[in-house]
């Protein structure tokens, strides 16, 4: 890999460094998940061609008409989703190209993941095995329907926006976990779902910007 992206090899990691700055400027403060997006190569999760600019604070294509999720979003999900708690089991709807996966892989003993576009994850499957990340299973199928067979989850992240949470991945969310996902449509917000003893609480947050979650899988 370190072939492919040759030419910015060199400056990476000073990069990725301004990268957590900026993010701790934004108002990041989970020091475990600054130190986790400080060490894995966001550039080798986009086309070579957008490389360059991996570590800017913008979303970037990554084909199929889907998009690799802004730093300080996947940060500020992470931390969300972390609450400052080791995660056990995390559940991931809409792999796209693993960078999201790979900073939960970090910071999680297993993390499951799905998406729908099969040629999009088999490419992210590459990707990820050459990055060595041995804790994350993942699916092609439609997410909405969450993973029965390793659930109870303790935190769930969804990274396509939608209006409501399926009742399935609610029922798949174990009492004190959380669900984090942007809640939306035209005008989304990051929502955090808790799963307490005496049901579930909603908290809407920060604005951002997601693709729609769609139903059904994309073979090829
Ligand atoms: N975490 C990803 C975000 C990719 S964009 C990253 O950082 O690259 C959102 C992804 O969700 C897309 O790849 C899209 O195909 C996928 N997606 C949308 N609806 C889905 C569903 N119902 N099940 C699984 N994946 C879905």
């Amino acid at each position: 890999m370190s072939i492919r992206h040759s030419g910015i090899g060199m400056t990476s990691q000073r990069t990725r460094m301004r990268m957590v700055e900026r993010l701790r400027e934004q108002g990041i403060t989970d020091e475990r998940v600054l130190t986790v997006m400080n060490t894995i190569p966001r550039h080798l999760f986009v086309e070579e061609a957008l490389a360059s600019r991996a570590y800017d604070d913008v979303a970037l294509p990554i084909n199929f008409g889907q998009t690799i999720s802004n730093p300080w979003t996947v940060a500020r999900m992470t931390e969300l989703l972390r609450a400052n708690s080791n995660l056990g089991k995390v559940l991931e709807i809409g792999t796209g190209c693993g960078y999201q996966t790979a900073v939960l892989a970090q910071l999680a003993q297993e993390v499951y993941s799905i998406e729908r576009i099969g040629p999009l994850l088999t490419r992210t499957r590459i990707r990820l095995r050459e990055l060595r990340v041995s804790n994350a299973y993942l699916r092609h199928a439609d997410g909405l329907l969450g993973f029965p067979e390793a659930a109870p989850f303790d935190g769930i992240m969804m990274t396509a926006v939608t209006t409501q949470v399926p009742e399935s991945l609610l029922e798949q969310l174990m009492i004190g976990g959380r669900i984090v996902y942007p809640k939306g449509s035209r005008k989304q917000n990051l929502c955090v779902i808790e799963h307490t003893s005496q049901g579930f609480i909603e908290t809407i947050l920060d604005e951002v910007k997601f693709v729609p979650i769609l139903s059904g899988v994309i073979s090829k």
